[in-house]
């Protein structure tokens, strides 16, 4: 059993730690503000609170970033010089490429007992409050380790996932930063623009004319926006590609609407629909 420090007790970091205090590791939690993280350890989601980061880290095997994706980088200067021989330091960052160029540019490479990480779990709410108990179970975890990375650190991370019931997949951090561009960070820029749009039409006629449909498309525009930026800023090349083949997608349905053409319509809601049969069980 290790003792897994985590920084940045939030949706996240606070699920990860519930799981793997339920499984017998001790978690210490670090976070801007030791005080207001104290009903963590009241709730039973983490052993103690450290107000010292490089306490905390020194008799660390494990050490989880639960921060802001845009964070990474002066969270690791923080806490790199005080970490213990054989330590592993991964992050949970909704990005990859952008982690990695930034270790890269603060250290030289990327640190050998660093492996990015990135957990396809998580809902619309923040903070420790609303961390839960088996959220990874089932669910898959993108671990991007690259040449730089010891094998034994990212063999130590994919254990301590799959200890939590998570499948491990390892990809580059441009192949999961181009998947998660199209899976992830488009539909969350989708329902913001929808909601932004409603917000924009919204008069007393709107409100009882919403379905269930408009509530599940819109459903992530309850996401954090600071936790947004920054994921759309760090991936924000992939993000911007994936944004203008949308654009052409709705412009082609924008012209079959304008047209009245029946048959292509009919062909683009069948394809979608043919697809979306497919998609794999959740
Ligand atoms: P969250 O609930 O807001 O938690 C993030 C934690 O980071 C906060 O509790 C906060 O803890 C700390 N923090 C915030 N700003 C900081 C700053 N400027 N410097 C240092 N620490 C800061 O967010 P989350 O949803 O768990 O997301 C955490 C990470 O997981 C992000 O990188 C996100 O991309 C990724 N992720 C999110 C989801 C999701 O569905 N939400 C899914 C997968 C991955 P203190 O206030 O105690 O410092």
């Amino acid at each position: 059993m290790a003792h897994v420090v985590v920084i940045g007790l939030g949706l996240i970091g606070g699920s990860l730690a519930r799981d793997l205090r339920r499984g017998g590791h001790r978690v210490t939690a670090c976070g801007r503000d030791a005080a207001r993280l104290a009903p963590a350890v009241e709730l039973g989601i983490v052993d103690a609170v450290e107000a010292d980061w490089q306490l905390a880290v020194a008799s660390a095997e494990v050490v989880v970033l639960g921060v802001p994706v845009g964070r990474t980088r002066e969270v690791y200067a923080r806490i790199h010089p005080h970490l213990a021989p054989g330590a592993v330091v991964t992050d949970v960052g909704s990005t990859k490429g952008s982690v990695v160029r930034e270790l890269k540019s603060l250290c030289g490479q990327l640190p050998a007992h660093f492996v990015p990480g990135h957990p396809i779990a998580g809902t619309e709410r923040s903070g420790f409050a609303a961390s839960v108990e088996g959220l990874f179970a089932g669910r898959t975890v993108v671990l991007t380790p690259t040449a730089d990375t010891d094998p034994a650190a990212t063999a130590r991370v994919t254990a301590l996932w799959q200890e939590v019931g998570a499948r491990v997949l390892t990809l580059t951090p441009e192949q999961h930063d181009a998947g998660l561009a199209l899976t992830s960070h488009l539909p969350q820029m989708l329902a913001y623009t929808l909601m932004g749009q409603f917000a924009e039409a919204q008069g007393t006629t709107l409100a009882p004319l919403i379905g269930s449909g408009f509530r599940a498309m819109t459903r992530l525009a309850g996401s954090d926006p600071v936790m947004w930026r920054d994921v759309s800023l760090a991936n924000r090349a992939q993000l911007s590609l994936t944004l203008r083949r949308y654009m052409e997608r709705l412009g082609e349905l924008a012209a079959a609407v304008d047209t009245g053409d029946a048959a292509r319509l009919e062909k683009l809601f069948a394809a979608a629909q043919a697809a979306h049969r497919h998609l794999p069980p959740a």
